[in-house]
Formats: structure tokens, C-alpha cells, sequence
């Protein structure tokens, strides 16, 4: 029988072995680990790439977000606006700076936060929303930036699953304030260990996340304020650079598989498909589905030797982490997550494993 993993990290590797070891081999003997020549390139074609002016590396994709929130100046007695819908570190970016995580259903076919639900909730105490761009699939900022402006609040996008993608023809990354990249490996720019990064055109914002993300220092053993420890090393700057040249073309590979499910299983009335808004051009982070028949249809799935994985199997607001929030009733994120189901979509699968899949979906037993 055939295996089609959900993630496979070494394909990857192997397919820029000679390019990531040659990487490897020479900040090895550069004999200079942290903050150097590689951190300097990379952020300059990050920043390139998602057509912003600055980009500041940090430890990881949780870090950029709260540090983000920090040069905001959010802190405690504030409320920052984020989905529902969404992996926990969203949250705990705010709560981290001390603020609070104000939840926002989201829209039912797409997922990303309802623009139309977030006037209600706007406080006095409101500083900020953090759309986070789901899956891959760029939020509705347009609204989200018209309600920012009108209440004079900052907008952070959580960029961590959208390397890459557009809303209308802008990339991801440069459509806020700012925004916040995770390099985890499964990420679709991922590093060989943590990573993260900043985007912003703010050169305010810039240079305060920098601060904040080497001690509070910009000069040696000056201190300006209680800074913290979170930077991008140089190996995993150079593998990212190696990887960043790949991106685009990978990206194309997952959307030409999102193109094949898309159009092969619409004839399946066990699935909700997600939908794509036309000023969408999402970079398929995941391919999520929904069925009522989410346990039997996954079970199945796994006895035909495909695996599939849950986005997110409980919300935010259902964890113990977030018990304060055990009487808020968030509906229709409660009903997603009972629902979602994510198939295996990686640049390294090809036309024979999205046939499979089809195949044996087509064999599922209602
Ligand atoms: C991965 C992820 C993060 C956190 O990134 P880390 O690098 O793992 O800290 C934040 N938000 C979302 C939506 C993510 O998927």
C-alpha cells in the first residue's frame, strides 16, 4: 500500500542538499554564529521579497509577534482584537505583553477573522487587531484597515502560515503596521530549527523590535530598556536564504495541488471545500477540509495509508491556558474545530499522490 505522509522535512533537505550544505560548510568556518553577515542578507531579501522596507530577524514565530506588540507600547490594561479561529500562539503573543486577547469569530468559508464582527468589540481599551492569515489564505484587510483607521488602532498581521501570499496582488507582510513570520520547520519558508521574523514599514517599529530582541541594546553593553533574548542565528539564516530562492516555485507546487482538490472534489457531498475570494491568493500553508464525518472520514484516510492531521483540534478559548475565558461561547469557531480535517499538501507530492487521494476518497462510504 501506498504512504503519504502529512509532512515530509527530508524530501526537502535532499532536493537543496548541495546548496543547504554548502550554506552549512560556510558559516561553520566563518567562525561567527550569531548576528552576522548571513542575519544582515537574509532580512534585506525577506524584506525584498515581501516588498517592505525592514526585516528583523528574531528567535522564532511567537517572539515576532510579541515583540511586535511590545515596540507597540500594548501592554497590560489593553485589548488587542484576534480570531477565534486560530493556533494558540496568536493569543499568547498578547497575553505574553500583558494585554488581552479579545476573540473574533471567523467568516465560515474562508475561516479568517469576520471583518463585520469586529466593531462591536472595540473598547476604549482597544490598541490593536491581529488578523492572522489562516492556512495560507490572506484575511479581508481592506475592512480590517478601514475600522483600524477609524478607531486609531494598530493592525499586526500573524504572517506565521502565509509566506508569500497575496490580497490583492499585495504580499502578505506589508499589507499592516506589521507583521510576524515563523520559520518553524513545517512553516512553507521553515528553517532546521526556530526561526522568525519582523516585516514593517515603520522605521520606529523597526529599530524599537531590534532593541527589544538583543537585551535592549543596539550599542555593546548599553542598555536602553529591559530588552529580551530572540534572534535568528546564522545557520538558519543561511539555510533560509537557500530556501527563500526555492519559495515561489514551492508555493506553485501546493497551489497546483489545492488546484487539482478544488477541482476534483467538489463532486464529494461529504466535504466542505474552503473557498478562495477572488482578491485571494493563498500559498496552501494547509489544505483544510470540513465533514461531520471528521472521525470515521480520518480513520479511513489513515487505513488507506494517507495521514491527516486536525488545525486545530481544540480553539484557544476551550484550552486550560485560557480558563479565564471558560464562559465565553464562540459558536461557530467550536463547530470548525469539531469539523476541519487537513490533507496531506507539500511542495514534494506529486500528480500520482493527489490521484491516490482522490482515489480513496471516492471509495469513503457515507
Ligand atoms: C506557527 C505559528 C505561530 C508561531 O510560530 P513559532 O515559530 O512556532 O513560534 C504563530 N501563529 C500562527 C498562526 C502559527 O501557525
Amino acid at each position: 500500500m501506498k504512504k503519504i505522509p502529512f509532512l515530509d522535512l527530508k524530501q526537502p533537505y535532499l532536493e537543496l542538499k548541495e546548496e543547504l550544505d554548502q550554506a552549512y560548510q560556510r558559516v561553520m568556518d566563518s567562525g561567527w554564529y550569531i548576528y552576522g553577515e548571513e542575519l544582515r542578507a537574509f532580512e534585506a531579501e525577506f524584506a525584498d521579497y515581501c516588498n517592505v522596507k525592514y526585516c528583523i530577524g528574531v528567535g522564532n514565530g511567537l517572539d515576532a509577534l510579541h515583540l511586535i506588540l511590545r515596540a507597540m507600547d500594548i501592554g497590560e490594561g489593553d485589548e488587542v482584537i484576534v480570531p477565534s479561529n486560530t493556533f494558540i500562539a496568536t493569543w499568547l503573543a498578547v497575553s505574553y505583553a500583558g494585554a488581552i486577547p479579545v476573540p473574533i469569530e471567523p467568516n465560515e468559508k474562508t475561516y479568517n477573522i469576520d471583518p463585520n464582527r469586529i466593531e462591536a468589540a472595540i473598547t476604549e481599551k482597544t490598541k490593536a487587531i491581529m488578523p492572522v492569515h489562516l492556512y495560507g489564505q490572506p484575511a479581508d484587510m481592506d475592512p480590517i484597515l478601514e475600522i483600524a483607521s477609524r478607531y486609531r488602532l494598530k493592525v499586526i498581521e500573524d504572517a506565521a502560515q502565509a509566506h508569500g501570499a497575496r490580497y490583492k496582488g499585495k504580499k502578505t507582510g506589508g499589507l499592516s503596521d506589521a507583521a510576524g513570520f515563523s520559520f518553524y520547520p513545517g512553516k512553507n519558508l521553515g528553517a532546521f530549527g526556530d526561526g522568525g521574523a519582523v516585516t514593517t514599514n515603520d522605521p520606529v517599529i523597526a529599530k524599537k523590535v531590534r532593541l527589544l530582541s538583543n537585551y535592549g541594546s543596539l550599542i555593546k553593553y548599553t542598555h536602553d530598556v529591559k530588552g529580551f533574548n530572540s534572534r535568528l542565528d546564522e545557520l538558519q539564516a543561511a539555510f533560509l536564504r537557500v530556501k527563500l530562492r526555492h519559495l515561489d516555485q514551492w508555493n506553485a507546487r501546493r497551489r497546483k495541488i489545492a488546484d487539482h482538490y478544488l477541482q476534483k472534489f467538489t463532486c464529494l457531498t461529504f466535504l466542505i471545500l474552503p473557498e478562495v475570494p477572488s482578491w485571494s491568493e493563498p500559498v496552501w500553508h494547509l489544505f483544510v477540509v470540513r465533514t461531520p464525518e471528521r472521525e470515521r472520514l480520518q480513520k479511513y484516510l489513515a487505513s488507506c495509508g494517507i495521514q491527516t492531521l486536525i488545525h486545530y483540534p481544540v480553539p484557544p478559548h476551550r484550552q486550560c491556558a485560557y480558563r479565564d475565558f471558560s464562559n465565553v461561547s464562540l459558536p461557530v469557531s467550536e463547530k470548525i474545530h469539531k469539523e476541519v480535517l487537513s490533507l496531506p499538501i507539500s511542495p514534494v507530492m506529486d500528480e500520482n499522490d493527489v490521484e491516490y487521494i482522490w482515489n480513496a476518497l471516492e471509495g469513503f462510504k457515507l
